[in-house]
């Protein structure tokens, strides 16, 4: 049994029953199981929140940037230069932060036993 929270074993990209196995055997594809204690990883599934919330964090923060670089007095060619330093660092961050953000969403899902919704009909 791990003695982190969910989130600090995913943001490790680790199992968050045991904090030993890793979440993912390639990028973004998950394990089946944990390697280490055999937990079910199939449970749970984070569909496209991870991409939700990665996209809108990072474009969040780079937003300004892409109004502040048209604006400034640079010549035409730093502005380009600028804007494709831009364009890299938002798919770097996005790349870097979208298997953190499925691993915590993922072991948050499991610790909370997650499922589908099931509405009371009040017919019985
Ligand atoms: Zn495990």
């Amino acid at each position: 049994m791990s003695n982190l929270t969910p989130i600090q074993n995913g943001l490790r990209q680790r199992c968050g029953a045991c904090g030993e196995g890793r979440l993912f055997s390639a990028y973004l594809k998950l394990n089946e199981a944990c390697p280490h204690c055999g937990r079910d990883m199939r449970a749970a599934d984070t569909a496209d929140g991870p991409a939700f919330f990665v996209g809108f964090s990072v474009l969040i923060i780079t937003a300004p940037f892409l109004f502040l670089i048209p604006m400034s007095p640079l010549p035409a060619l730093l502005k380009v230069a600028a804007i494709v330093v831009l364009a890299l660092l938002i798919t770097g961050l996005s790349m870097w932060l979208l298997p953190v953000a499925k691993g915590i969403l993922l072991n948050l899902q499991m610790h909370h036993k997650s499922g589908q919704a099931e509405f009371d009909r009040g017919d019985g």
